[in-house]
């Protein structure tokens, strides 16, 4: 029973280090949350000591009684959420998910429809580099100039060239509400399938406050890490009739051994989502979101599609002469955390761009809500000001310190 500490000094100040981080720092990625102490614990506990390849009741170990319980009560609840017929807890991650729904509904060489990644879409939804982009023949839709939306003719008229086997809908950083009825109206005169990747929105969906794709698509795929604010992993959701494929494509499809200790962790998350306060939670990201958006734009920033919808928010650096490569190190400077993102139609390379992605997950999280969204956006807008003046990103950096600290995180609960 020797302590991390003694094990591994190293490690422990790792940890001790990044516990300081997340509690000094504004923490802005739209895909990133602090979950419960209840969380951590199960992921921390004795199930990650366990094999328990298979599904409940029906493993290819023993000992596996246990863990069943846990997973059994993960599935169900998962189902209740989000009023699904069937659902598969084992991904290890938002990128298996999909992996194993598109394994279900293609075999290589078929053709998908999806989100251009620079239009927002994922790496998994067909990018050339990624697998998806290497099994499957792909076919990209993008936004409409004028609005920044998603653009609904050339869905349509692609899914009709092309005759895709599934039209994939989701993505990692588009601010606005998905039309799911009109994908699947595009999907039925095709004769295509219908998957959706909620892995952004699976928190506002579980709220009600975003419409759900679980009546309306084959496969609903998610991670659990987001707003959902579980553990890093993944999820599937589908009718009754696609479980069993479904399952036989994560295990033994691309999968081994399920990870216990993080589906423990998935079933609890899952509960608290179940509570009243868990839908005040996602009320308030998106309250938060409008809040920081008019911020954002007081401080002379322009937003992609003119606002947001959701959790997140595209800002477009250009009228402030910045990159996002250069944004999001000038914000890290100031203690705030970013992502450098492409803009539509932007003009700058991926590694460089021209916006930065904004959400409010994380710090709706530690309880802020729009008064200090108007301080966060002014905040941004500051450090952006003085992009080069390392002086004043240092003040910038002891503002967010002093906000931060009224809205403590894990460092007092962890001592
Ligand atoms: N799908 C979407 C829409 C995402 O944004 C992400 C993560 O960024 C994923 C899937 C992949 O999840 P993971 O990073 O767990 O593989």
């Amino acid at each position: 029973t020797r302590t991390l500490a003694e094990v591994d000094p190293e490690i422990a100040q790792v940890v001790r280090q990044e516990t300081e981080r997340q509690e000094q720092g504004l923490e802005l990625i739209a895909s990133e949350n602090f979950v419960s102490p209840a969380v951590m614990t199960a992921v921390g506990s004795v199930l990650t000591n366990k094999y328990a390849e298979g599904y409940p009741g029906k493993r290819y170990y023993g000992g596996c009684e246990v863990v069943d319980v846990a997973e059994n009560l993960a599935i169900n609840r998962v189902k209740e959420l989000f009023g699904a017929e069937a659902a598969n807890v084992q991904p290890h991650s938002g990128s298996q998910a999909n992996m194993g729904a598109y394994m279900a509904l293609m075999k290589p060489g078929d053709t998908m429809l999806s989100l251009d990644l620079n239009s927002g879409g994922h790496l998994t939804h067909g990018a050339a580099f990624n697998f998806s982009g290497k099994l499957y023949k792909v076919v990209h839709y993008g936004l409409t100039r004028d609005t920044e939306t998603i653009d609904f003719a050339q869905v349509a008229s692609l899914a009709q060239e092309h005759k895709p086997r599934v039209i994939v809908v989701g993505a990692s950083a588009y601010p606005r509400t998905l039309d799911f009825a009109k994908f699947r109206e595009i999907a039925d005169s095709v004769g295509a399938a219908m998957m959706v990747d909620m892995a952004h929105i699976a928190g506002l969906v579980a709220a009600g406050i975003h419409p759900s794709p679980v009546p309306l698509a084959e496969f609903v795929t998610s991670t659990t890490h987001k707003t959902l604010r579980g553990p890093r992993g993944g999820l599937i959701l589908c009718k009754e009739q696609y479980a069993k494929t479904v399952n036989s494509q994560i295990f033994p499809g691309i999968q081994g051994g399920p990870l216990m200790h993080v589906i423990a962790a998935k079933a609890v998350a899952f509960r608290e989502a179940l509570t009243p306060e868990f839908k005040a939670y996602q009320r308030q990201i998106v309250a938060n979101a409008k809040a920081l958006a008019e911020a954002l734009q007081k401080a002379g920033l322009r937003l992609c599609s003119g606002g947001t919808d959701n959790h997140l928010m595209l800002v477009d650096l250009r009228p402030k002469k910045i990159t996002g490569k250069v944004a999001e190190e000038v914000l890290d400077k100031a203690g705030i955390t970013v992502n450098k993102n492409m803009i539509p139609f932007d003009p700058e390379k991926p590694t460089v761009a021209s916006g930065v992605r904004v959400g409010t997950p994380a710090i709706t999280t530690r309880g802020m809500k729009e008064a200090e969204m108007a301080i966060v956006g002014q905040l941004i807008g500051e450090a952006l000001d003085h992009a080069s003046d390392e002086a004043h990103l240092a003040h910038v950096r002891g503002k967010v310190k002093e906000l931060t600290k009224s809205f403590p995180l894990y460092a007092s609960r962890l001592k």
